[in-house]
């Protein structure tokens, strides 16, 4: 038995004509989960009642189960995602003006070890497969069915693990949600977000997709980006910025570079003047995070009078720049802050 979330398009056509229907039926079927939230072949009315007893044999419904289900004051929801071999990833919903986010996660632990992340304190265990990703914006999918007849309209990836880590299955999830005959989530609403493996840079141009990549920049040079982040001394930005270039030439699109501000880290003007030489040599936008405490390292947030005047000096400099809106703050499921403890595994 199989669960019929597990099958891409491409696999349940091929299963269709294995069982000597004709291919329309994975697209019928399609239709029937994804856009009408249906979760029984008892439902799908234009299917033949022998066949439906059919696919019972072979597919069933599972999904990976929410566990621990948090709600913030601000509405923001975080769950443990329980996948089918027993290992926990954390997900996030988010409730915006324009519609429901999904931040998931793409690895089980993370190798990456940068210093101002929780989720990189365990490291990696295993990477997720396309479903598994998919498992976790259905699961929210259903949840939010059940609570207001609403549907998730964003996914960020931006939860656990390197999504560039995890290449092909990341490409096949992000074709998989944005499939006109699935969940048909837009490539815009869509994100990316790595912190710089340049070769998967250059080879994510190459796919033209419209999905939004942000680069987790953090630091405008070398020497304090190895402090925050180890894998700047494989990748280095001299490296990064024309891999984004190229990008940018495939995709034609703008790259977003996430920028955390640390206290006396990487918050002076000195650093906002040498961010602004890298923005000036491609087409990007730069996203302020304030900086979310993890009880593990010595950084600390940059105050805010600090973080504003960093934004106003991109700003005059014609760097469009924005300061991320914090959610979900006292449920510890801001940025950076998931994690699954070991006690829960
Ligand atoms: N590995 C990917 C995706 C996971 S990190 C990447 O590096 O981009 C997702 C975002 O959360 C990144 O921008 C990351 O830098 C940010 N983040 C991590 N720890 C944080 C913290 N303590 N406070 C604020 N943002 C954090």
């Amino acid at each position: 038995m199989k669960s019929i979330y597990s099958l891409s398009l491409d696999e349940l056509t091929s299963d269709m004509i294995a069982m000597e229907q004709n291919p329309y039926r994975a697209k019928q079927i399609y239709s029937w989960i994804y856009k009408k939230n249906i979760s029984s072949f008892d439902d799908m009315s234009d299917i033949s009642k022998p066949f439906r007893e059919e696919l019972k044999k072979h597919y069933d419904f599972s999904l990976p189960k929410m566990e621990n289900v948090q709600v913030s004051k601000d509405g923001t929801i975080k769950c443990l995602i329980r996948l089918f071999d027993g290992e926990l990833v954390e997900s996030v919903l988010m409730h915006y003006v324009y519609g429901y986010s999904v931040c998931i996660s793409t690895e089980v632990g993370c190798s990456m070890g940068c210093k101002f992340c929780a989720s990189g304190l365990i490291k990696v265990k295993r990477k997720l497969l396309a479903n598994e990703m998919l498992g976790q914006v259905m699961a929210f999918n259903k949840y939010l069915y059940d609570f207001n007849k609403s549907r998730i309209s964003h996914v960020v990836l931006m939860g656990t693990g390197e999504p560039f880590d995890n290449y092909d299955n990341v490409l096949s999830f992000v074709k998989t949600i944005n499939s006109p005959y699935g969940l048909e989530i837009g490539a815009r609403h869509i994100t990316i977000s790595t912190c710089g493996i340049v070769p998967k840079i250059y080879a994510f141009g190459k796919e033209h997709l419209q999905v939004n990549l942000a680069l987790s920049l953090h630091a405008p040079n070398n020497d304090i980006r190895n402090r925050l982040m180890p894998i700047n001394k494989r990748y280095p930005i001299e490296e990064i910025i024309p891999a984004i270039i190229d990008y940018q030439q495939e995709s034609g699109r703008v790259v977003t570079f996430e920028y955390i501000m640390i206290k006396d880290v990487n918050d002076s003007l000195e650093c906002a003047k040498e961010l602004v030489s890298i923005c000036k040599k491609t087409k990007s936008y730069v996203n302020l995070i304030p900086y979310n405490k993890v009880v593990e390292n010595d950084l600390s947030r940059s105050d805010n009078k600090q973080v504003n005047l960093f934004h106003k000096y991109l700003l005059a400099n014609h760097i469009k720049s924005t300061i991320r809106k914090e959610f979900g703050s006292d449920i510890n499921a801001a940025c950076g802050q998931l994690r699954v403890k070991k006690d829960k595994q």
